[in-house]
């Protein structure tokens, strides 16, 4: 796939999108706009048809919140954003000159609906964004991109908004910072926009995201802002005046994709050698464990020991934890990488123990 940027001339860094979570009066919206013209946003963006979790909720003004954005951009000159779900909302979107869409993240999980959408866009040159859906599966992220680009879209941009979890206290939706980046190794042409709001779902560390979110060469933000936060319809937690998000731009750090410069390409060659010196180290560790293992799987069929010892595998994870720590390593890096040393060795110990099996006894 090959993509274009979202608007002709590519705006410079970060791209900011921003606006409440749903348009509820024409005032508000307009009150909005006004604030935000005056700072650099790019984009202001206003849900009009929301799919809320449970039913009872404000559901979105609908179709005549399309109007109070067209004002918008009459009035303000800003770009518009809002969210689509199915072909109707594609088509009365673009009657009335909206000139991006976005696709929620419930929208994201469910093919038959980005089919739709896609079908719906066919022969129209407009900006999509797409959000990721709300399970971490990168392919059926991938696959809403492949879909709306089918349809002939190329200016495509895609949100990180987090992904559903059970239990996380620190954030709404967790992060999951891989999936994107891994995305983003697969398609760095697409226009990568991180929505803080979403991920946090509340305002203390809103700052944070976004500065995480420019500190992994994302393009932009998108963040809810409300005149009255604690009295928005909609996710009224999250969502912050237009004051503090001119605090919240002016405050991000922002850093180049790369330099020229000859002292930092000299001195990055020679951090990056010593990095792979030390990974052809660990691969060849890893190789002599694996070599152990394999022993130690011999000799255990020939005693006829099973693989797993829980008591073992106790000892090694709570050594490791402590050994760890005095290296300035993470518990939950720790876990991860014994975790999968120690899959490995189970799977090397099972090929040698069941090696000679299906050869029958002789
Ligand atoms: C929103 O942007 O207001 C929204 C509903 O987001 P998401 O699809 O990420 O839940
Ligand atoms: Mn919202």
């Amino acid at each position: 796939m090959k993509f274009k940027p979202l608007f002709n001339k590519e705006i410079k860094r970060p791209i900011v999108i921003a606006g409440p979570c749903s348009a509820e009066t024409e005032e508000q919206v307009m009150e909005t706009a006004k604030a935000l013209v005056k700072q650099k946003v790019d984009i202001f963006r206003s849900g009009i048809w929301k799919p809320r979790t449970r039913p009872n909720s404000f559901e979105g003004v609908g179709t005549k919140g399309l109007r109070w954005l067209r004002n918008v951009k009459e009035e303000t000159g800003l770009k518009t954003t809002t969210e689509v779900a199915n072909a109707k909302h594609v088509y009365e979107t673009l009657k009335f000159g909206i000139d991006v869409l976005w696709i929620g993240a419930r929208t994201t999980v469910n093919p038959f609906s980005v089919q739709e959408i896609a079908d719906a866009l066919e022969g129209v040159d407009v900006p999509v964004l797409i959000k990721n859906p709300i399970n971490p599966d990168l392919n059926l992220w991938i696959g809403a991109i492949e879909r709306i680009y089918k349809a002939g879209i190329r200016r495509i941009g895609v949100v990180h908004r987090g992904f559903s979890s059970f239990g996380d206290i620190k954030y709404r939706n967790t992060p999951m910072w891989q999936i994107p980046i891994e995305l983003m190794r697969r398609f760095p042409e697409l226009t990568f926009i991180c929505d803080n709001s979403h991920i946090c779902g509340s305002r203390e560390i809103l700052q944070s995201v976004a500065q995480k979110a420019m500190d992994l060469n994302f393009h932009g933000i998108m963040t809810e802002v409300h005149p009255d936060p604690d009295n928005a319809w909609s996710d009224a937690k999250q969502q912050i005046t237009p004051k503090t998000f001119e605090q919240l731009v002016k405050g991000l750090v922002l850093r180049k994709a790369t330099s020229d410069d000859k002292d930092y390409l000299e001195n990055i060659e020679d951090m990056r050698h010593q990095i792979d010196q030390i990974d052809n180290d660990l691969l060849h560790l890893l190789g002599k464990r694996m070599q152990i293992a394999d022993n130690i799987g011999l000799y255990k069929k020939k005693k006829n020991i099973s693989i797993l010892q829980p008591t073992r595998w106790n000892e090694i994870l709570e050594h490791a934890a402590k050994e760890g720590a005095k290296k300035g390593l993470s518990k939950e890096f720790i876990s991860v990488i014994l975790k999968a040393i120690h899959q490995e060795s189970i799977n090397h110990q099972e090929k040698v123990m069941n090696q000679n099996n299906s050869q029958g006894s002789r």
